[in-house]
This record gives structure tokens, C-alpha cells and sequence, in this order.
């Protein structure tokens, strides 16, 4: 059979955009069929790409010669890197983003993608072959396309209800229509489906926010590009301001709370943890008289703002109440009131590791639909998932990504083999090889098996080779200086006097010298790139943190090591609140049992071993 297309994505969102990408660049003729391709690339909720955990995946799309970062670099309106006191592998960096431009950015770099089309039309149905394999796609307007392959993009459309106190109606975001065929038809299949909720704050007018009384947050001097292959960002960075809810907010918001249909019974299906409504907030954190909101421009030319950390689903009277007793918003203007969204999402646990659905073999899923959310997490799925299927459509094996040299490995593992009870958003404590899995080596660990299965282009395979070759060079030439403790402490750099010589790199990665030091006493690094140097210095710190770390893994090994049945989960250093509520809940009688709760991430086991072993030498446990 002569196929219209290899691969149909269906969806625009950030899984789909990833997903088209991928399968056009290996060479698989590819159409993406969304709603309406003028909203391709758009934000659902916060104007933001990264983060911890999220610029992790943000950085191996690049590796990967994804889309996401390039369009991030065009549309990006102020860069930080967080945690940037702290070790390079829980840094993040993040940026706020200019809506208009990332869309217009996102389609520039899909219209200009060799063997991709792009579709306007709603999916109703899939046309499967004899042995139920994926044949075709139909859409409500009657038109049959056959293809090898599907992805399935559909974000929060599926079923989409949007709640606004006790108002509801079906929407797939605000203003869009929300798709009942094809989630009829999912079900139809026998298809595990569910149902989760998000939410979104309101959009508030700039010109009515008291700016003066606000604290402002800037960007940083050194903004750091997500993509290797970006040379310059947009010149104009622009500032954050900073407020707090108050104790009037909070009266007001628990007076009413019963109001907001979260509580009062309308929505069953459970929301973010990490991205709750200030409903939730201030149930949960009773004790608090504060919760921190960014106020983030949703543009350079745009006059709408963000208020990130109250999205709700109250009545609008109750959020024009409530925002009103907010430091700087005390005559603020609303252009549009938050809501909560609920939509379908299926069982990930129907999928194998390539994202492929068991039970109807050429159908793929990624991105919200299979239970995450974020528009990183989607773009990772997205990937792993366009490339999958333009394999399978070309009759390839499917590719895996391991969990010990990605975090799209972390993901996908975890979402086809645990499942999600709640919306799965990345962290690096999900990560047990975290110290290996870092923003600065994502393309050391990605590119060469990107450039295997045909996802990488000439111009990237030609920066990736030479950058390697530079790392090499720079890497030689730092360790053949090597200096004793007695010549380093006449040049005033204290070792301990061992008799051991160390060399620039080991000096540097140590922190007994400073890169400036480094340059110094090494001709070769003089003047090199310093983003390639501290890559260099991590390598080698990491290096040697991960065979501290490997030890204590090692330790894991005995998985049987009891944890006393009223262990106190409170007092345990390291662990989240999520970790402490199910491990509080089930209370696992040993580590590996503990290792299996879905929520507690390997990170969370380590600091279990560790808490045990500290109270054992106490003599307070046995381990
Ligand atoms: P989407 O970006 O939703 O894209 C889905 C695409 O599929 C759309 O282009 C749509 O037109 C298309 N489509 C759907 N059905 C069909 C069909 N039958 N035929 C053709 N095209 C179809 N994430 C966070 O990390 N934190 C948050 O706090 C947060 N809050 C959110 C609040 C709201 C109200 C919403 C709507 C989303 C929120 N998100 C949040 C989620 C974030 O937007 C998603 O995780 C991300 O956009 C998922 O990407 P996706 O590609 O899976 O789906």
C-alpha cells in the first residue's frame, strides 16, 4: 500500500511540535494534523521554558537536535540559572518567554522542515489494518489519511471541562474547542483512560499593578542560551516583580472555599503537587501568612502579566475579591479569571518503552496525554516518540532511552513502568545516576546515538566533532602540567602535603584554584572558552562524586535492610513532601520495598540509607 504519509503526529502542542520534527529530520515523510496550526507552539499556562529537572530535558532535546531550545533562544525574554550556588548537576536554567515569539519561532522552524507538512483538521478516529495495526487517521471532516505511524499529541483536549467556580464548560484551553470523538473512540478501543486536572492563574492587566510597590527581580548579566547552536539571544531581557499573598487574601480564599469546585465535589481528578491552587495553599499550609507570587510579562510588547503561584478554580467575583488584598494589586485589572481544566489522559503503563501503544501496534503517545505535565516533559516524550515511529514506519527497530545516561530515560521509564497517579513533572532526585546526568554533558551523552538513528544535522555532527576535539585537546594539555604540594604552596596554592603531584585540571576541579588561576598556569586554556573549561572541571568533580555515590549504591544492594515500622518520615534530611506522605502512608518494611512506591525517587531511597546508618551508629536502629 502507497502511504500518504510515514508518520501522522496529531497535535501542535510541544510533544507534537518535537515529535513532527524528529520524524521529518531521520527522513520520514511526516504531517502534522492539529486544530489550528496559527496556535502551533503555544504556552498553555506559564510563559516559561526550564528549570531544574525541565532545562535538564530542554538540554538533551538540544543534544538531540530537537526544536524546543532554538525557539526558547528566539523567544526569550530573561535567563537565570537556578541554583546556581550549587553544584552544576542541579542547576537549571530557565527563561521567561515571549509568547508571540516563541509560537512564531516554533512554526518558522517547522515550516522550514524538510519532509513535513502541516495539517489543519481534528482527528476522529484511527483506520486500523486487518491485525488492528495502525493503517490511518480520520478526521471529522471525512478525510482519510493513511500512514505508517501515529503520535498522539493531545494535550488537554481529550474530554478538556473547564471549572470556574461552579461554572463548567467543555474547552481544550481557553477559547478552543475540547474533542469528544476521538476520546469516545480511545475508550471504544478498550483503552485504559483517566481523568486529571490542572489549573491556570488569571492574566492581569500591566498598566493597573503598582509596580513601585513591588520587589523587583532581574534576570542575569550572563544569560546562558538553552542550544548549543545559538550564538546570540535577544538583546532585550526585561525584569520580574515579586509580591505575596496576604492574611486578607487568605481569609477570603478559606471563607470561600467551598465555593471552588475542587472542594465542593465538581472535580474528582487530582492535580499538580508541584504547580497547586492557592485553594490548596493555604488549606494545606494553614500556618502560613504568605505565599510568594512572580509577576511575569507575558511579552515584550504584550500587556498582560502572569501571576505565578495563585492559579484557581474560584468564582471570579472570589478572585477579584482576593487579588485585590495583594501588595501591588490593589486596583489591578483582570484580562482574563484562572480556571482549572480536567481532561483524559491514558494508562502510560499501555505503552513499551519506545512509547508505542501495546495494544494497537503504530500508535505512539507523548506529552500530557500520557499523565505528565509541562511543556518540557511533553517535548522529551514528544522526541523519543516521533522517532519511533518514523522507525517503525521504515520497518527499524524501536531505539529505548536508558534511564543511567538521560533523563528522557527517567521519564519514559518511569511513566511505562510505574505509571502516575497525579500529573508527573521531572525532578533531578528522580534520577539515580543524577551526578552523570547534566545540562553541560547532555550532548557528550546524547549526539553520537542522536547521529546514529538520523537525528542530527550536518551543521550540529560538525560543532558536536569539533567541540570533542577541542575538549580533548584542552583536557591534554591540563594534565600534563602536574605540580608537588611543595611547588604549589611557593606559587600560594595549599594542598595537603601528600608528595602527590595534581595537575591543572585536578587542581581546578577541586576548588583549589580558580578557572582564572587555571588559565594562567596553563598556556592551552588561556583563552578558551569557559563554558568549555568548567565542562572539563565537571567532568572530573563528577567524576569523582559518582564513585562516592556509587558506593553507597552499592550499599543498596541490600535491599532488605529493615526500616522500623514508626520510623519517623518527618525527621528524614533530603526527603520531599511527597516522598514523606507515601512513604508515612505505606510504611515500607524495608529499602527496596520503599524503592518500589511510586513518588519515591532512587535520591529518596539514598537518603533513607543514610538516615538509617546515622541513627544505627546512634544506637537508635539497627541497620
Ligand atoms: P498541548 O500543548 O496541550 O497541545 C495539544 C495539541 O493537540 C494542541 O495543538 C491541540 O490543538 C491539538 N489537538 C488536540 N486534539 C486534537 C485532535 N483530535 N486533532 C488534532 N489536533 C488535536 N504545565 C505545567 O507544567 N505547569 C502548570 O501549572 C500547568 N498548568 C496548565 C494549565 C492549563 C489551564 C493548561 C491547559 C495546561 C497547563 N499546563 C501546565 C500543561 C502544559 O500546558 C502542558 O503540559 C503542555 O502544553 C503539554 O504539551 P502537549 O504537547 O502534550 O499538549
Amino acid at each position: 500500500m502507497s502511504l500518504a504519509y510515514d508518520v501522522i503526529v496529531i497535535g501542535g502542542g510541544h510533544a507534537g511540535c518535537e515529535a513532527a520534527a524528529a520524524a521529518a529530520r531521520t527522513g520520514a515523510r511526516t504531517a502534522l494534523l492539529t486544530l489550528d496550526p496559527a496556535n502551533i507552539g503555544e504556552m498553555s499556562c506559564n510563559p516559561a521554558i526550564g528549570g531544574i529537572g525541565k532545562g535538564h530535558l530542554v538540554a538533551e532535546i538540544d543534544a538531540l537536535d530537537g526544536v524546543m531550545a532554538r525557539a526558547a533562544d528566539k523567544a526569550g525574554i530573561q535567563f537565570r540559572l537556578l541554583n546556581r550556588s550549587r553544584g552544576t548537576a542541579v542547576q537549571g536554567n530557565r527563561a521567561q518567554i515571549d509568547r508571540k515569539l516563541y509560537r512564531r519561532a516554533m512554526q518558522g522552524i517547522l515550516k522550514q522542515q524538510e519532509n513535513l507538512t502541516l495539517l489543519k483538521g481534528e482527528a476522529a478516529d484511527f483506520v486500523l489494518d486487518t491485525q488492528g495495526h495502525i493503517a490511518g487517521v480520520e478526521t471529522t471532516d471525512g478525510r482519510i489519511i493513511k500512514t505508517g505511524a501515529v503520535v498522539l499529541t493531545t494535550g488537554t483536549f481529550l474530554g478538556g471541562i473547564i471549572h470556574q467556580g461552579e461554572k463548567q464548560w467543555p474547552a481544550g484551553r481557553y477559547g478552543e474547542q475540547t474533542v469528544v470523538k476521538l476520546s469516545q473512540r480511545l475508550r471504544g478501543l478498550g483503552l485504559a483512560v483517566g481523568r486529571l486536572k490542572t489549573g491556570t492563574p488569571a492574566r492581569l492587566l500591566a498598566g493597573s499593578i503598582h509596580w513601585n510597590r513591588l520587589q523587583r527581580q532581574e534576570g542575569d548579566a550572563d544569560p546562558r542560551a538553552f542550544s548549543a547552536l545559538t550564538n546570540t539571544l535577544i538583546g532585550q531581557q526585561v525584569p520580574c516583580y515579586i509580591t505575596r499573598t496576604t492574611p486578607q487574601t487568605h481569609a477570603i480564599i478559606a471563607a470561600n472555599k467551598h465555593l471552588s469546585p475542587v472542594y465542593s465535589g465538581q472535580i474528582n481528578s487530582v492535580g499538580p503537587r508541584y504547580c497547586p491552587s492557592i485553594e490548596d495553599k493555604v488549606t494545606r499550609f494553614a500556618d502560613r501568612d504568605g505565599h510568594q507570587i512572580f509577576l511575569e510579562p507575558e511579552g515584550l510588547d504584550d500587556p498582560l502579566i502572569y501571576p505565578n503561584g495563585i492559579s484557581t478554580a474560584l468564582p471570579i467575583e472570589v478572585q477579584d475579591a482576593f487579588l485585590r488584598t495583594i501588595p501591588g494589586l490593589e486596583d489591578v485589572r483582570v484580562h482574563r479569571y484562572a480556571y482549572a481544566i480536567e481532561y483524559d489522559f491514558l494508562d502510560p503503563r499501555q505503552l513499551w518503552p519506545t512509547l508505542e501503544s501495546k495494544a494497537i501496534p503504530g500508535l505512539f503517545c507523548a506529552g500530557q496525554i500520557n499523565g505528565t505535565t509541562g511543556y518540557e516533559e511533553a517535548g522529551a516524550q514528544g522526541l523519543a516518540a516521533g522517532l519511533n515511529a518514523a522507525r517503525k514506519a521504515g520497518g527499524l527497530t524501536g531505539i529505548t532511552f536508558s534511564r543511567d545516561t538521560s533523563y528522557i530515560g527517567v521519564l519514559i521509564d518511569d511513566l511505562v513502568h510505574k505509571g502516575t497517579e497525579e500529573p508527573y513533572r521531572m525532578f533531578t532526585a528522580r534520577a539515580e545516576n543524577r551526578l552523570h546526568l547534566r545540562s553541560d554533558n547532555a550532548a557528550e551523552r546524547l549526539t553520537t546515538l542522536g547521529m546514529e538513528v538520523g537525528l542530527i544535522s550536518s551543521e550540529r555532527a560538525m560543532f558536536h566533532a569539533k567541540q570533542q576535539e577541542t575538549m580533548e585537546r584542552l583536557k591534554k594539555a591540563a594534565i600534563e602540567l602536574a605540580w608537588t604540594p611543595m611547588q604549589l604552596a611557593r606559587m600560594d596554592i595549599t594542598v595537603s602535603a601528600d608528595g602527590r603531584r595534581r595537575t591543572v585540571l585536578e587542581l581546578a576541579a577541586k576548588n583549589h584554584i580558580t578557572i582564572e588561576q587555571a588559565r594562567g598556569l596553563c598556556p592551552a586554556w588561556a583563552n578558551a572558552d569557559i563554558m568549555l573549561l568548567e565542562r572539563l572541571k565537571a567532568a572530573v568533580y563528577y567524576g569523582i562524586e559518582q564513585e562516592r555515590f556509587a558506593l553507597e549504591v552499592g550499599q543498596l544492594g541490600d535491599g532488605g535492610l529493615l526500616l522500623p515500622a514508626d520510623l519517623d518520615y518527618a525527621g528524614v534530611a533530603g526527603l520531599s513532601n511527597e516522598e514523606r506522605g507515601k512513604l508515612a502512608l505505606v510504611r515500607p518494611a524495608n529499602l527496596a520495598a520503599a524503592g518500589r512506591i511510586p513518588g519515591v525517587t532512587p535520591a529518596g531511597v539514598l537518603c533513607l540509607l543514610r538516615h538509617v546508618r546515622i541513627e544505627a551508629k546512634k544506637g537508635k536502629m539497627t541497620a
